[in-house]
């Protein structure tokens, strides 16, 4: 049985998507009843064929920092169209240029330390592309996939100790680290963990490499996360939200001296480009969103609503015994989930886990959006965490109407009755399709 919402056009176009590109995912949206047909997006506002309002509170991962569609950004785009300039040529010294990040970060890292090894961090998320999901621990993502690229490795985020008991082989290039996971679950170091593995880095010859593609771009409150901590990368890589929501673009910040070894000599000018690389379009985007950013000043706009949101939220969630903990820096947040205590809660609970162990939070994400019209997800690589990452020009509104919802879901969760019957049955009929 579909409970999907589906109107005239949208069901065309979720029939095509299904039949031509990715059947699982429309049966998931459909079974979640968030396969919705969205038409004008705003802001942190998302208008549905049907008349919803939908406050998104998930950016698209981060994506969304300066809100959708903002005028700037869109006026940038048009006039870039509309001056007719060179795009693509290919042969020429472009305006505006940019690449695709993790990539490129693997391969100036190899090239400049002239070692092959690449280290991570155990539940990172870095990007579902080979090299990327190399560095990525979690055999869900590269399950099928392999082999991928050898001589990577991965280690306990937050333990110096294994860390250095790796960057000692000294046959490490990078070690490329979020500076607060985000898939693994929000996960905020300690400033020492970062400034640890830094000066390990240098005292091993290893390149020290922030994946800031979620964090960065005043996501956390500071341009980078970097910032908060007190640390120095030698290359930073960032996306999402530089896109402004419109075009997608990457980048990676590094020094001279590492540019400079790659592009080394007239013969290897061009050893690292890609047709999409020269992108007017997507460099205007960037360049406009990092101009609202900074005249919005979404940076302590984001501190200041990241605070008041996780004390709120800290404020109604904090008696209960399936929360654990609400975490984050900026507007990058999580509630963490945990299993319930009471024998009355604990036996549908574990039903839950024997299906799927991300059921309970599709669960909760299922209710914010139909119940409550808020668009969330849970944590990539840590399903019992819900990602609580708005706009940073989210409302007080929204963040009001936010704290209600999840703590009338999480009430609801507290008590065996509606919540659990209908999670069960739900699981029951995606498992028998
Ligand atoms: N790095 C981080 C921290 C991410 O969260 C992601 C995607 O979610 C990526 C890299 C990869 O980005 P993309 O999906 O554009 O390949």
């Amino acid at each position: 049985m579909s409970t999907a919402i589906h109107i005239g056009e949208g069901a065309q176009t979720s029939e095509r998507y299904a039949q031509h590109v990715n059947r699982e995912w429309v049966r998931l949206l459909d079974l979640l009843q968030m396969n919705v047909r969205y038409e004008r997006c705003v802001g942190e506002e998302l208008f549905t064929s049907d008349g919803r309002c939908i406050v998104d509170f998930l950016s698209g991962y981060c994506v969304h920092n300066v809100g959708h569609n903002h005028p700037d950004v869109v006026s940038a785009l048009q006039r870039e169209l509309e001056r007719c300039g060179p795009a693509m040529i290919q042969t020429h010294v472009a305006d505006l240029a940019g690449s695709e990040g993790v990539e490129a970060a693997i391969k100036f890292a190899r090239a400049h330390t002239r070692r092959n090894g690449i280290l991570a961090a155990n539940h990172a998320f870095h990007g579902l592309t080979c090299g990327a999901l190399s560095l990525m621990s979690d055999d869900f993502w590269r399950e099928g996939f392999g082999p991928l690229l050898p001589e990577t490795k991965t280690v306990p985020f937050g333990s110096l100790d294994a860390l250095e008991q790796e960057l000692k082989s000294k046959k490490f290039a990078a070690f490329i680290v979020e500076p607060i996971q985000s898939e693994g679950g929000v996960c905020v170091p300690d400033a020492e963990y970062l400034q640890g593995a830094e000066l390990l880095c240098r005292r091993y010859g290893t390149l020290f490499v922030l994946d800031e593609v979620q964090t960065g771009m005043y996501r956390t409150g500071t341009f980078l996360a970097a910032h908060h901590f007190g640390v120095e990368p030698d290359m930073v890589i960032l996306a999402k939200a530089l896109s402004g929501g419109l075009v997608p673009v990457g980048a990676v910040l590094m020094s001279e001296e590492i540019c400079d070894s790659v592009y080394s000599s007239l013969p290897r000018a061009f050893v690292h480009t890609s047709t999409f690389s020269e992108n007017s379009l997507a460099m205007r985007a960037g360049l406009a969103t990092l101009e609202v950013l900074e005249r919005e000043e979404l940076g302590p706009r984001s501190i200041e609503a990241g605070d008041y949101l996780r004390n709120r939220l800290h404020d109604r969630l904090s008696g209960y015994e399936m929360v654990k903990e609400v975490r984050g820096l900026g507007l990058l947040n999580g509630i963490e989930f945990r299993a319930p205590k009471q024998l009355r809660l604990r036996i549908p609970y574990e039903a839950f886990g024997a299906m799927h162990a991300g059921l309970f939070g599709q669960i909760v994400v299922m209710r914010l959006f139909r119940d409550f019209g808020f668009l969330t997800q849970v944590c990539g690589n840590n399903f019992m965490v819900l990602k609580v990452a708005p706009p940073l020009v989210v409302d007080r509104a929204h963040m009001d109407a936010f704290v209600d919802a999840i703590s009338e879901i999480v009430e609801l969760a507290n008590s065996p009755g509606a919540f659990w019957s209908e999670a069960l049955g739900l699981a029951r009929r995606a498992f028998r399709s």
